[in-house]
């Protein structure tokens, strides 16, 4: 009918003739469902569960997904669709007729669709819906005639136009503009009837009749042509758009954060509407099955009486608390109790959905496993294994490891908290303490971050377009918008601190200020957040540790009793019970090591031993030695350094209590260690009672082109063999100290930057010296051993060779990625961000391994290693130990162990378990 007579004149032969062959583009779902929730590549996240939902019979508006096959082909041929999609459309729309009773684009009984974008993940925002498409100056009448309601179908009208003319047309805020310009609009037009922000239900037929026209006056005004009328052209339109959409700005920035390749592309959903907007007993909501901020047990979520569901998001009105549904419609309230039942049984997981009720009448949109925030992730998994829903491998799987660092933030310090004022309260979105500089606009929050300013941004509500400052803030404050808000959303996926809704505060843009309780704050003043119970307070407060941190390192006993360490630690020691690969932590201070083993690291896989000579005195001495003359005078300065080395390395193995410490003689150039100005210089030959002249000269002569490749690592032990004879001596004599002293003390000897066997053989050679005249005077024996760091790619190539006297290996990942990519990582960042943009590489190599380059590196390593000493002991100490791809990557080429730094430990611990479970699960 309809489209009929408003069908284009495409090629229509040639989709015919293909139509037989062509890959199956639309997939049903409804009466007859096509997919399933295992579908999600082909289908989307959305299309995959609404059919999901349909296979479990829960009540869903019939429609149809076309696939993400569609979104990349219409990549790859320059926007275009498939010759066959089309027929295929119509089979799907004829389908929906089929099982309405409606027709698109009928004078009667008008079929009305949403056409709903759907990304493999959800990408809250990023992607935008258009509801009631169909309608036209026609199809409005029809619609009103039928449902004897023209309010209502006048308000669907003019929300498809106001959808339509800003996700298809492209009419939207201008960079100028702090409001859309549609509700521009609609203010203008309240003001001019009203004289007062009415709310959008009070609108009655003739304002709604005007906004449409004034809309569509908008959208031809600035998009320079007329709204579509022909319900196809619509529907092709919004399809194309949704498909658009996939490369805005926005999705980009989306993708970027979270590593979501551009070409996995989205699917589109369209689908029969259902009205929430027909009167007082019908609305719409979001909901959750768990409280996603905090992870508690209840009925959490939001609705509005008589609204469409982008009400609820977009933060227009104020949504009510979905218990309070029991009062207006209680039928559909218990109906939603079921869902929320059926729901968690069948996904096994919290599910985050969006329903509509249409006169009383529920009807599901969506589902998925809801986002949350580490708090909630932890109770949620303890709770479910509790419950018998999940078992606790699943359990360990459900904690995102890059979140839960999130568990260790910070909390605002009671004493602090009660001498200081709440000058507002909202809703507590995302948990944790935030103390920063007020900001009203994304752009201005993220100069200030660049700045090194600690960021707080404040908005009214928050909108994808702010996405960047909220990236860049420690906290956001809204004073509009409930728990399903874009703020809430964001901050529950990025762990940002967050309070929103805090209808208190009074956000004047244009002046640039905040207030709130009688107080003004400008921009750049200190305002501070607490998003666990939804506080604001003026001003900046100190923190205090988080539970854990006081329970597992202070061993403080009020915080050991809190919920939130008690299920920290039974997931830690899920964790132990799974885990192949141990983690051991990068610490240069027997306070770090303590730490860390507070965490549940088992041992040091890197202590840094240039740190011990920069402390008080010490660095005269090894600025002696550096400016030494002769091997006697180099030994007389190392001598004075012997002490300290000593007493450092025994704290560190009094720290570990008998767990194996690696430790890494010296490293960095030489001339790091020397003084750079001209007035250090003169103090220091004042000092040393030497002239400045052989200061400078030395300085100069330790010069470098190339410092990352030049005088360091073994290279500095094979020319003055009496600095690696002076570290050993303070390893094995701290050893026999502590053996004394009735700790067992494992020392790993490692000697860095070995590219030659023989360079290794020259310092294991020396070691095994030192230590043997060391046993001989104190008539005692330790076990020690002496390693490698696989840190230059000879290294890793000559491996078997390098076996030969290595006793262990521990891949320098660092290095290795530096001299493996030949970039310099402290001078990487003037190109770093523009090879992520042009996706070179999907992440930063210097903070998760690259894992086909260096990897393949790593691999050849570990074979040749095993060749030539099969029980090789292989560990990592590069920053990437505590990445959670990076640590996974580790398990799967069959490391004993990875390090990193002691706050990064139980990161570790919890993606090395994941990766031992997710192995076995093969
Ligand atoms: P998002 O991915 O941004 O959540 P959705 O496609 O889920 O976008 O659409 C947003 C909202 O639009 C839904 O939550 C729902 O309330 C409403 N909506 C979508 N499709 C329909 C429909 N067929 N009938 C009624 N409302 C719909
Ligand atoms: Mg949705
Ligand atoms: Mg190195």
């Amino acid at each position: 009918m309809a489209k009929k007579s408003t069908a284009k004149k495409p090629a229509r032969k040639a989709t015919r003739k293909s139509a037989a062959k062509a890959p199956k583009y639309v997939y049903l779902f409804g009466k007859k469902t096509d997919g399933n929730g295992s579908m999600k590549p082909l289908l989307g996240g959305k299309g995959a569960n609404l059919a999901e939902m349909c296979r479990i019979g829960l009540p869903v508006p019939p429609g149809f997904t076309i696939t993400t096959e569609v979104c990349t082909y219409y990549y790859a041929n320059k926007r275009t669709y498939p010759a066959a999609l089309r027929a295929q459309m119509e089979t799907g729309i004829a389908s929906i007729e089929a099982q309405t009773g409606k027709k698109f684009g009928d004078l009667t009984n008008p079929l009305l669709v949403s056409v709903r974008s759907g990304a493999r993940d959800s990408m809250p925002g990023m992607m935008d819906t258009i509801l009631n498409l169909g309608l036209n100056d026609q199809t409005v009448e029809a619609l009103a005639a039928k449902t004897q309601n023209p309010r209502f179908a006048w308000d669907c009208y003019r929300r498809f136009v106001q959808m339509y003319g800003d996700v298809v047309l492209g009419v939207q805020k201008r960079p100028d503009e702090d409001h859309e310009p549609f509700e521009t609009v609609i203010h203008a037009l309240k003001h001019e009837r009203y004289h007062a922000d009415i709310e959008d239900t009070k609108l009655n037929v003739a304002d709604l009749k005007e906004l449409v026209v004034r809309f569509k006056a908008l959208v031809k005004e600035r998009a320079g042509k007329e709204f579509p009328s022909s319900p196809w052209d619509q529907l092709v339109g919004a399809a194309g758009a949704v498909f658009g959409s996939w490369m805005n700005d926005r999705a980009i920035v989306y993708r970027r954060k979270y590593n979501i390749p551009t070409e996995w592309g989205t699917a589109v959903n369209v689908q029969a509407m259902v009205y929430g907007n027909t009167g007082d007993n019908s609305g719409s909501g979001v909901a959750f099955t768990r409280n996603p901020a905090n992870g508690v047990k209840e009925f959490y979520g939001e609705f509005l009486i008589n609204a469409q569901g982008e009400d609820v998001v977009a933060g227009v009105r104020t949504p009510e608390p979905v218990a309070e549904l029991k009062k207006h419609l209680a039928p559909a309230f218990h109906e939603l109790e079921r869902i929320r039942a059926t729901l968690e049984k069948h996904f096994k997981d919290v599910q985050d959905f969006e329903f509509t009720i249409e006169d009383g009448v529920v009807y599901m949109l969506q589902t998925r496993n809801g986002k949350r925030t580490a708090a909630a992730a932890l109770k949620f998994s303890i709770d479910m294994v509790k419950e018998g829903l999940i078992d606790w491998k699943t359990a360990v799987l459900r904690n995102p490891a890059d979140q839960l660092e999130q568990l260790l933030a910070p909390i605002f310090d009671l004493a602090d908290v009660k001498k200081t004022a709440v000058i507002a309260t909202g809703l507590p979105a995302g948990p944790g303490a935030a103390s920063g500089q007020v900001y009203l606009n994304a752009d201005r929050a993220v100069a200030a971050a660049e700045k090194g300013q600690k960021v707080l941004l404040v908005r009214i509500e928050t909108s994808p377009e702010d996405l960047r400052g909220m990236i860049a803030a420690e906290g956001i404050l809204t004073a509009r918008g409930g728990v399903s808000s874009h703020a809430a959303l964001v901050a529950r996926q990025m762990g940002k601190v967050c309070v929103c809704g805090a209808a208190a505060i009074n956000v004047d843009y244009a002046a640039k200020t905040v207030t709130v309780a009688g107080q003004t704050f400008k921009e750049g003043d200190w305002m501070s957040i607490d998003g666990t119970i939804g506080a604001v307070y003026a001003g900046q407060l100190k923190t205090a540790p988080s539970e854990i941190i006081s329970g597992l390192v202070n061993h403080d006993p009020v915080a050991r009793q809190t919920e939130k360490f008690k299920s920290f630690t039974q997931l830690m020691k899920w964790c132990a019970q799974a885990t192949r690969m141990s983690v051991r932590t990068n610490a240069d201070t027997p306070e770090q090591a303590r730490i860390a083993v507070a965490f549940g690291a088992v041992g040091i896989g890197l202590t840094r031993t240039e740190h011990m000579f920069f402390e008080g005195d010490r660095i005269d001495s090894m600025r002696e030695m550096i400016l030494a003359d002769t091997v006697a005078a180099r030994e007389a300065a190392l001598a004075k350094l012997l002490p300290y080395q000593r007493g450092d390395f025994l704290g560190i193995f009094k720290a570990l209590k008998g767990y194996p410490a690696t430790i890494r003689f010296l490293d960095p150039p030489l001339h790091e260690f020397l003084p750079n100005s001209k007035e250090q210089q003169a103090d220091l030959a004042k000092k040393l009672n030497i002239p400045v002249e052989k200061i400078e000269h030395r300085v100069h002569e330790l010069h470098e082109f190339n410092p990352m490749l030049g005088f360091r690592g073994c290279r500095l032990g094979i020319k003055y063999p009496e600095i690696t004879a002076m570290q050993a001596r303070a390893v094995i004599e701290a050893a026999v100290e502590a053996k004394k002293a009735g700790i067992k003390a494992k020392p790993e000897i490692m000697i860095p930057l070995v590219g030659f066997k023989k360079e290794l053989d020259l310092q294991v050679a020396l070691v095994h010296e030192v230590a043997a005249k060391v046993f001989a005077e104190k008539k005692t024996k330790v076990d020690y051993s002496v390693g490698t760091m696989i840190e230059i790619p000879r290294g890793a190539l000559t491996a078997d060779e390098i076996a030969q006297t290595a006793e262990f290996f521990s891949f320098g990942t660092n290095d290795l990625t530096q001299t493996c990519l030949g970039m310099s990582r402290d001078d990487s960042g003037s190109f770093l961000g523009a090879y992520q943009e042009a996706e070179i590489f999907k992440k930063n190599p210097f903070a998760s391994v690259d894992q086909t380059g260096t990897g393949q590196l790593m691999k050849i390593a570990i074979e040749k290693g095993r060749q030539t000493r099969p029980g090789i002991k292989l560990g990592i100490c590069g920053e990437h130990g505590g990445d959670p791809d990076s640590v996974k990557f580790c398990h799967k080429i069959g490391l004993t162990y990875v390090s990193c730094s002691p706050y990064r430990v139980p990161v570790a611990r919890l993606a090395a378990a994941q990766a031992a479970i997710a192995d076995a699960k093969k």
